[in-house]
């Protein structure tokens, strides 16, 4: 066949689906935990969404995003990000009427027409988490501690928690000015990236990746030194929740964030290992996006995380994820016969919770066995000429080696005293 996946996307393979699965297990869990609800928006939106809430002089919306128009010749955006739908459907749902702050939390597919490299592709995966409707550090907190929680709970204990405040409205416009004043005499040697961001969107020169532009940026005045009263307090405070919850961070005044709704905090995880594209998650409070659309003054703060990038940086850390594959039960029927008991059997074991296969392809016994081995099967229920005369079904122990024959109709209840004598469940029983 010539039809291939697009550029950018990926299958994920059955082995590697497991690992997706177990991650979003974990993301469920624990936001479960701080008690942030799941949202499920629409994977396109009107295209205007993004344009109003992202900026058009972003790289999102000026170049990367897969715009189309629909039958009835409206412009509609394959989502490129998860913030500006979630506080659309705020809106939309006037969840602003119930008691504050909403909190949620989504997962799912994101769409970005960029040039694809390991960990970046055009269909990509984001978790994120919203606190809408607080404007108190202390909820700054929580985001980061939620994000924190899940990567430590994943393995990676390795990376780095930057933080910064980029000041609001009000503090933002007399640093820009000061950026300005500053850069005026290089404007010649900035990337064409800067002399674009230059006039409308300084900030964003301070975390360009071009060298030269870096060599600039080295000693330009901090943002802190600007910041208003409110803004350097709410950042102190922050910093204060953040030591009292043992959660170390390095404070990084050239970090900002791509979007240009950000306010106040902005925050990065970083994995040092990866290169250039060494953010593995990050966010910030978005105070001004809600009134972009026309929504009442409503304080907001959220985090987001590549899936994609999380894998990849557990894999390049050679950190395995406990998920269990193995089979609890494989069952080999030697003949025709056995299979009318034997079939309602593997029905009854997998009804009752155990994961259990069998082989319709006729195999030998001794290929069989190879399988269950394969296959890492705790336990093997063999049912030959000898077992069905007897009424009786073998059950073998594949870690020990033991076996011992059980009634049919007692091979259940076997499996579950089994169950119950194994350390809590653990050996036969699912991961909770
Ligand atoms: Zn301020
Ligand atoms: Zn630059």
């Amino acid at each position: 066949m010539d039809i291939t996946a697009p550029r950018g996307t990926n299958d994920i393979m059955p082995y590697e689906v497991r690992k997706w699965q177990y991650l979003e297990e974990q993301i469920r869990s624990i936001c479960r935990r701080y008690d942030y609800k799941e949202i499920r928006t629409p994977i396109f939106e009107e295209t205007v969404l993004f344009q109003r809430g992202i900026g058009d002089i972003t790289d999102i919306v000026e170049k990367e995003m897969y715009t189309f128009i629909d039958r009835a010749e409206r412009s509609m955006t394959l989502r490129p990000e998860g913030t500006a739908p979630v506080v659309r459907s705020y809106l939309e749902h006037k969840m602003y009427g119930g008691p504050q702050p909403i909190k949620l939390y989504y997962m799912g597919p994101m769409f970005r027409y960029e040039r694809p490299q390991a960990g970046r592709y055009r269909q990509f995966h984001q978790f994120g988490a919203e606190v809408i409707g607080a404007c108190v550090p202390e909820v700054d907190a929580e985001v980061i501690d939620l994000a924190m929680h899940l990567y430590y709970s994943l393995g990676l204990d390795e990376l780095e928690l930057q933080i910064n405040s980029i000041g609001c409205p009000l503090c933002r416009g007399k640093y820009r000015e000061v950026l300005r004043a500053a850069l005026a005499g290089h404007r010649e040697s900035l990337c064409s990236n800067c002399a674009r961001r230059y006039e409308r969107n300084p900030l964003r020169m301070l975390d360009c990746k071009e060298k030269r532009c870096k060599e600039i940026m080295t000693d330009i005045p901090s943002i802190h030194e600007y910041l208003c009263d409110e803004c350097a307090d709410h950042f102190q405070r922050l910093q204060g929740y953040l030591n009292a919850l043992s959660i170390s961070y390095v404070i990084n005044p050239k970090l900002v964030r791509g979007f240009d709704y950000y306010a106040k905090t902005v925050f990065e995880v970083i994995y040092r290992g990866l290169g250039a594209q060494d953010a593995i998650g990050g966010g910030g409070r978005y105070d001004g996006l809600i009134e972009t659309y026309g929504g009442p003054s409503t304080p907001a703060v959220g985090f987001a995380a590549g899936i994609e990038r999380i894998l990849l940086t557990l894999e390049r850390l050679g950190k395995e994820l406990p998920f269990q594959s193995q089979l609890d039960v494989y069952m080999i029927i030697l003949n025709e016969a056995g299979k009318k008991l034997g079939l309602p059997l593997l029905k009854d074991i997998r009804g009752r919770g155990f994961k259990a296969d069998i082989d319709y392809m006729g195999r030998s016994l001794k290929s069989q066995m190879k399988a269950a081995n394969r296959r890492g099967a705790r336990f093997v229920v063999i049912i030959g000429e000898d077992e069905l005369s007897k009424g009786k079904a073998i059950i073998r122990n594949m870690k020990v080696g033991t076996e011992e024959e059980v009634p049919f109709d007692e091979v259940v209840e076997r499996f579950i005293e089994i169950r119950l004598e194994t350390d809590q469940g653990v050996l036969m029983c699912r991961r909770r």
